[in-house]
């Protein structure tokens, strides 16, 4: 994660580490400096082309220290960590989702080509259908990679000393325990504390459900409905609701609804996870920006 270091940032430094970051934003001079105030350093913060950050890496607990240009937004485009070549999970959500959107973009405009074409309108469905498929594929394993991932950084941050590092030892025990959406909501209201239920309501959560049972289908029936899946299903509201009624060997037909409504129900938890995740990371980034050597 990112804190982007400024006036309440500066204060919170103990006097060696304000020396250090300030010896650092002046590029460690030949001749010793006077080392200005923090209102000094406000100023010159303010007028410098970059930004400065605090960086922690929340699998391998690295804290450090990033300048970029006051253009780039770290947020956005964010550099792996320098001791473990990780980048924070929920960048790693956004990229999927990103690249979800091209997908979409990519089948619109191959829909657009030839438009008055029947025999180009055909093939076109198809490879929709196959560019849509590999959508709710990248969401649904994205999701799954998030919550793996964001569980065992807050284990291994919350239950773990901070010279010691657990994070494997936590991911080998989840293995494939957040294939399934219930699991997860389980693990995390008893282990962590987050009741994800109280994030989205119980219509949000069948469409993750069914998000992962769509994924489930693709993956292996080739994306044809079987009994499982109709059983599995048969509360769903949206389904209902959509008048959608799917027999067993029918091929479940992805919509641009279904990804939009996936991408809204995930963003809405995400935004959620992400307070969380920066309320438990965000003292602990400055303290361990502090004791750094
Ligand atoms: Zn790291």
């Amino acid at each position: 994660m990112y804190i982007r270091i400024d006036k309440t940032i500066m204060e919170q430094f103990p006097k060696k580490t304000y020396d250090e970051f300030v010896m650092n934003f002046f590029e460690y001079p030949d001749e010793p400096i006077k080392i200005p105030s923090i209102e000094e350093m406000v100023s010159a913060l303010k007028t410098s082309p970059d930004n400065y950050y605090i960086t922690y890496c929340a699998y391998c607990k690295t804290p450090g220290l990033l300048q970029a240009p006051k253009k780039r937004n770290p947020k956005e485009d964010p550099s792996p960590c320098g001791m473990c070549g990780e980048i924070d999970p929920i960048y790693k959500l956004f990229s999927t989702l990103n690249k979800v959107k091209l997908f979409c973009d990519i089948s619109n405009e191959i829909k657009n080509l030839h438009p008055d074409n029947c025999a180009w309108l055909m093939h076109s469905r198809d490879i929709e259908r196959i560019l849509f498929g590999q959508c709710v594929i990248s969401i649904a394993t994205g999701c799954e990679i998030f919550f793996k991932e964001v569980y065992c950084v807050f284990m291994n941050e919350i239950f773990v000393r901070p010279d010691k590092d657990l994070y494997d030892y936590f991911k080998k025990r989840v293995e494939n325990r957040f294939v399934n959406y219930g699991k997860i909501s389980d693990d995390y209201k008893d282990a962590l504390g987050i009741d994800l239920k109280k994030i989205i309501n119980s219509n949000n959560s069948d469409v993750l459900y069914l998000m992962f049972q769509i994924r489930h289908i693709l993956v292996h029936n080739n994306g044809i409905i079987d009994k499982k899946f109709i059983e599995n299903n048969k509360n769903i509201k949206i389904l209902k609701e959509r008048g959608l009624s799917y027999s067993k060997g029918d091929r479940y037909i992805i919509s641009i609804d279904d990804l939009k409504e996936f991408e809204m129900n995930l963003m809405k938890l995400i935004t959620n996870i992400q307070s969380e995740y920066h309320k438990i990371f965000l003292n602990v980034a400055i303290e361990r920006y502090n004791q750094h050597p």
